[in-house]
């Protein structure tokens, strides 16, 4: 094999080489973090970084795609789990086809896949990624992080996934979102089925009971629709609500389990309950488990 020569094209051409590449590969969002963004910042702690991932790491490119709203609204669904798995696995061509390209081209690149873990278990023995693609995107100035902890897009709101290419090159990075997105209104909390999420006067995002959002997560496995995402889809931020006509959802958001513990098949929520009743392990859908304020579960 050709002993890979180092690429004449650097510097702005490249980004916008990699900007086409990534568009072309279907692409939503792309972004890019100098690794200094992480040592400046200092909130991730050092083994966490790129550069102790893999040391000759220059800058962090960050791919997104978009979770579309509509099939996020049926959470928790078989329909939601295959667009969440559909996305993982475009996102992981996605970031190897980049990898590839960016070799060939003479700048050693590496890539972080998506959901680096080996099952629900090892996340409960050790709560935490190797590597956070969300604190990437931040970086990469895609958006600012909510109540919610999740990335908030203003084209997507937190509906959009990452992953992330590391490179050897150096590339201009794109500059920080600087006003936060979030609006505080406090629907991912108010909606979260296990109350993992309280608002915090003192900071931006919210305290988050990490083991009660496993333990949701834990549930829809075993009824065979993970993931739960219901923070994300509550969210208002994101240009998506506007495409869709999606925009004022908020009291139909925050009635719907109890308009559902009252009647099952209410015509307000049709077309989401239909989703949810097919494709599930025991032929219908079993009822998504809520913690009360006395902590003990309620079934919406
Ligand atoms: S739902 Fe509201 S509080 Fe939660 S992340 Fe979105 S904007 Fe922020
Ligand atoms: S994913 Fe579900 S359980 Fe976890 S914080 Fe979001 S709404 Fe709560």
């Amino acid at each position: 094999m050709e002993p890979r020569k180092k690429s004449s094209v650097e510097g702005q051409e490249l980004k916008d080489h990699i900007i086409e590449f990534c568009e072309a590969q279907g692409a939503d969002l792309v972004g890019f973090a100098p690794v200094e963004r992480w040592d400046d910042a200092g909130e991730v702690p050092p083994d966490f970084r790129p550069r102790t991932l893999w040391p000759p790491a220059r800058t962090v490119i960050v791919i997104g795609l978009e979770m579309p709203l509509p099939i996020v609204e049926t959470t928790p669904s078989v329909l939601h789990m295959e667009l969440y798995r559909t996305a993982n696995r475009k996102l992981d061509t996605l970031a190897y086809d980049l990898t590839r390209h960016l070799n060939r081209m003479g700048h050693a690149s590496f890539f972080f896949g998506r959901d680096v873990y080996a099952n629900l278990k090892a996340l409960r023995d050790a709560p935490m990624a190797a590597f956070s693609h969300v604190m990437a995107a931040k970086y990469a100035g895609l958006g600012t992080i909510g109540v919610s902890h999740c990335l908030l897009t203003p084209e997507f709101g937190p509906r959009v996934r990452f992953v992330s290419v590391f490179t050897a090159a150096v590339i201009p990075p794109d500059p920080l979102v600087e006003k936060d997105l979030c609006i505080k209104c406090e629907l991912c909390c108010l909606c979260c089925p296990k109350k993992s999420l309280t608002m915090r006067e003192d900071c931006v995002i919210g305290d988050y009971d990490k083991m009660a959002c496993l333990a949701m997560a834990e549930d829809l496995t075993r009824r065979g629709c993970y993931p739960c995402g219901i923070c994300t889809k509550v969210c208002p931020i994101g240009k998506d609500r506007v495409l869709y006509k999606q925009k004022g959802m908020r009291t139909k958001y925050l009635e719907e389990a109890k308009a559902l513990a009252a009647n099952p098949d209410d015509p307000e929520y049709k077309s989401w309950t239909h989703v949810r009743k097919y494709g599930l392990t025991k032929g219908k859908a079993a009822p998504v488990s809520r913690t009360g304020k006395d902590g003990k579960k309620k079934e919406a």
